[in-house]
């Protein structure tokens, strides 16, 4: 068999550089600032055994539960996805969801139609801070966080606040639960207006006898009581599965992303 022809090696070379241009077309990628590398291939480094888009899928299902910091070999892809485009809209799939669901509600206007709001990673965003604390993947530090929330100074998540200014002109009334400590009432309230939600029914936060309780379970009393105090919750919305799980949850649930850190 003789030699192949320069010309067919040359047909050969095109066939591969445009094969692997369709599989991996980075380039033309938006933000490229904020290049996902999810360690599978393209640009990424691939790490065997991990995939860091399979542990955030687990993650987002709550397959992979009780975790309790991101892999270190994960930091940066945390990192690329919260300050990415991704991170955004995957917000915005959900909450799109929640307003056309309100917008679908057939509302009896009686003043007790409630909708539930966790608060950090849900209407504020604590991004300033894991940004400067490796995206979770170092133990979560009680002081260092405490401090920031101090600070009053978390920004809001857009695609929330977008969700909230849809129930206020529903007239559906919202109560943010959260697992702040009461002790940290003041700041929260001062924070959640500067953040641009200048009302709200009630704000409720961990009590004494809150204390040490799981969140799923603290929070399934807190939405217990409101149902007892006669609000009829048509929604929910959080970031954690423990805001959305246990009891009285509402008519309907929805989920927002988070990668940086488990709450059970
Ligand atoms: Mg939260």
């Amino acid at each position: 068999m003789g030699r192949p022809s320069p010309l067919l090696l040359f047909l050969l070379l095109v066939v591969v550089l445009i094969n692997i241009d369709d599989h991996c077309n980075c380039a033309l990628l938006p933000l490229p600032m904020h290049l996902l590398r999810p360690q599978t291939g393209c640009h990424g480094h691939k790490i065997d055994g991990v995939s860091c888009l399979s542990w955030r899928f687990a993650v987002e299902t709550n397959n992979l539960r009780n975790w309790k910091t991101v892999p270190a070999e994960c930091e940066d892809y945390v990192g690329n996805y919260m300050l990415g485009h991704l991170y955004r809209q995957d917000s915005k799939a959900v909450t799109d969801q929640a307003i056309l669901y309100a917008k679908s509600l057939n509302l009896a206007g009686d003043g007790k139609e409630t909708w539930v709001f966790d608060v950090d990673e849900t209407v504020l965003s604590n991004l300033p801070y894991y940004s400067q604390h490796d995206f979770g993947a170092k133990p979560f530090d009680s002081v260092a966080f405490n401090a920031w929330v101090e600070t009053g100074k978390a920004p809001r998540l857009p695609e929330s606040h977008n969700l909230y200014v849809t129930l206020r002109s529903l007239k559906i009334k919202v109560i943010f639960l959260t697992g702040r400590p009461e002790s940290q009432r003041e700041v929260s309230e001062a924070n959640l207006r500067r953040a641009g939600y200048k009302k709200w029914e009630k704000l409720v936060l961990r009590g004494e006898k809150d204390v040490g309780k799981p969140a799923v379970v603290y929070k399934s009393e807190k939405r217990r009581e409101l149902e007892k105090q006669g609000y009829k919750i048509v929604g929910n919305i959080g970031d954690q599965w423990s805001d959305i799980l246990g009891s009285s949850t509402g008519n309907r649930t929805f989920k927002l992303p988070d990668p940086m850190y488990y709450l059970s």
